[in-house]
């Protein structure tokens, strides 16, 4: 009997401090109730926050894009109006040019097809974009082809870049001489070349694809001439048989200066061959 009342005592002590130990867990998950409640209250509106700034940058980067194919639109206009005079070096560049040197001049600026796929799903130029669903200009070429067809360098140069760039997908752009530049759009993922390789006229540089911002399996082919994006259509007509045409026919080629260059090469090279 006694041992049990002991019991008891002690279970009256006991049962205090299991009250006031409930009491301070109760208090203690509160708080932390009422903290995660703030919390998760904070983050939501947070949350709300960073979608609302989204939309905000995605809007302005719709504008930005939008004012930058104006500046592009412009910049061609103002390429065009800068045409230079067809002079009289050019006439007699042409006269005295042997047909060595037209398959040297061949060898080094962009001509003829990038690849066998030569049926062109879209021109250069002002066009409807089938994703964007607004007017775009189109700074190449699209030919239309089956994935895996092999696309080949238009001239030789050095290889400026070679990777994944957003909306061009798998890309490779060339520079090759005289201020001359091509890229190559939607490859396959397995390139043949890296930035730096040197590649000849003809070589092989990746396939065709359907990377990057695409609704179909094409190659994007673009040509440059400093920064002016030019119609590569007179560049893939160019050939030795019809070498004259593109000097009167693409007017935003600085082909005076450019003629300057091609002389005073092929100068050198005779005198270091007299010597
Ligand atoms: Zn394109």
């Amino acid at each position: 009997m006694k041992k049990r009342s002991s019991t008891l005592v002690l279970s009256t002590s006991t049962k205090n401090y299991i009250i006031s130990l409930f009491a301070i867990i109760i208090i203690i998950i509160s708080a932390i109730a009422i903290f995660v409640t703030y919390l998760s209250s904070y983050v939501k509106d947070i949350k709300q926050e960073k979608i609302a700034l989204e939309n905000q940058i995605k809007q302005k980067e719709e504008f930005y894009e939008a004012l930058e194919d104006k500046i592009e639109d412009v910049k061609y206009l103002l390429g065009m109006d800068a045409q230079e005079e067809f002079s009289q070096n050019i006439s007699a560049m042409l006269n005295s040019i042997t047909p060595t040197q037209k398959r040297i001049i061949l060898n080094s600026i962009p001509n003829g097809y990038p690849s066998f796929a030569r049926k062109i799903t879209s021109g250069f130029g002002n066009r409807f974009h089938p994703i964007y669903k607004r007017v775009k200009f189109h700074h190449g070429i699209d030919f239309g082809g089956k994935v895996g067809t092999p696309i080949m360098a238009t001239a030789e140069g050095i290889v400026e870049f070679a990777g994944y760039d957003k909306g061009y997908g798998y890309l490779v752009v060339i520079d090759h001489n005289f201020g001359f530049k091509t890229a190559y759009g939607h490859m396959l993922k397995n390139l043949k070349v890296k930035e730096g390789d040197f590649v000849k006229k003809g070589e092989v540089i990746g396939f065709l694809g359907n990377s990057g911002i695409s609704t179909g399996p094409h190659l994007h082919y673009e040509v440059k001439f400093i920064r002016r994006v030019l119609d590569p259509k007179n560049f893939i007509n160019w050939s030795i048989l019809n070498f004259d045409e593109i000097f009167y026919k693409e007017k935003r080629v600085a082909w005076n200066s450019l003629t300057k260059a091609i002389m005073n090469q092929y100068d050198k090279l005779n005198q270091l061959s007299l010597k």
